[in-house]
């Protein structure tokens, strides 16, 4: 019989229903920690706040009734279930972008629902993904589905910066023979976005430029870059005449430009600082 009936679509569903209370908590209290990479502490390469993430996620799988581990110092942990040859990983990442001023409506960390949506920083990107993955396990648990593989539920805390994460549970465990990423649409996802990173470095030192500072993630639009030029009275009266906001204070000539931040998989609607 094929599994994925409609019988059993509509017994998903009913369950994902009556448990939709409890999603929504448990992902708005990890939405609450502020998990963006830090600075590197003892056994915490990522900062503290990621790894209280970390913590947080294993906490969850215990509380519904799974064997957690965690690996701080390698920036993951994940929890299993049932027992099969082969393996079904579930990876998703808690931590997040970090966080600029272009929050209006809302603070990032302490998540609202409104109408149909939880906002907060981290809600889709990626700890939906945590309660996706956990769910799905409990869901297949609960309602008694046959499973022929194992499930291996994986939690990262560097996806964002670096995917370091990954590159150490790759190095450290047996990789999954498949593994599904809640992190973006299904089915299949194939790059992000053909993102392009690059480092430039200028042959000669930059002697009027004292700073030049923008953005606040590779995958980010910039919201804001501030420049700090050597001050002259002629610098200085070009750019008035430019009309961008440039003030000075004793030798410093201040710019800040303000954009509008997005993602940069959906660049539209947003302002290049
Ligand atoms: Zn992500």
């Amino acid at each position: 019989m094929k599994f994925c009936n409609e019988e059993n679509i509509k017994k998903i569903d009913k369950y994902l229903e009556k448990n939709k209370e409890s999603i929504v908590n448990e992902l708005m209290e990890l939405v609450k920690i502020p998990s963006v990479q830090g600075e590197a502490l003892e056994g915490m390469p990522f900062g503290k706040d990621c790894h209280s993430m970390l913590d947080a996620a294993a906490k969850l799988y215990e509380k519904n009734g799974f064997n957690a581990v965690t690996k701080h110092s390698e920036g993951y942990g994940y929890a299993t279930y049932g027992e099969a040859e082969k393996t079904i990983g579930l990876f998703a990442h808690g931590d997040v972008v970090p966080v600029d001023d272009s929050w209006i409506y809302t603070k990032p960390f302490e998540p609202v629902v409104s109408g149909r949506y939880i906002i907060g920083r981290g809600c889709n990107d990626n700890k939906s993904g945590i309660i996706s993955a956990l769910y799905a396990a409990k869901a297949i648990r609960d309602l008694d589905f046959p499973l022929k593989s194992k499930l291996m539920m994986i939690t990262g805390i560097n996806e964002e910066t670096g995917m370091i994460d990954i590159e150490n549970f790759a190095r450290n465990e047996r990789t999954p023979e498949l593994t599904l990423v809640p992190d973006a649409n299904y089915p299949l996802v194939k790059g992000e976005k053909g993102i392009f990173h690059f480092n430039i470095t200028s042959k000669k030192a930059f002697k009027q430029i004292k700073k030049f500072k923008g953005g606040c993630a590779y995958n980010v639009v910039l919201d804001k870059v501030e420049v700090e030029l050597n001050y002259s009275d002629a610098l200085l009266n070009e750019l008035k005449e430019l009309n961008i906001g440039a003030r000075s204070e004793e030798d410093t000539i201040y710019i800040t430009f303000k954009g509008m931040s997005s993602h940069a998989a959906h660049p539209e609607h947003s302002d290049n600082a």
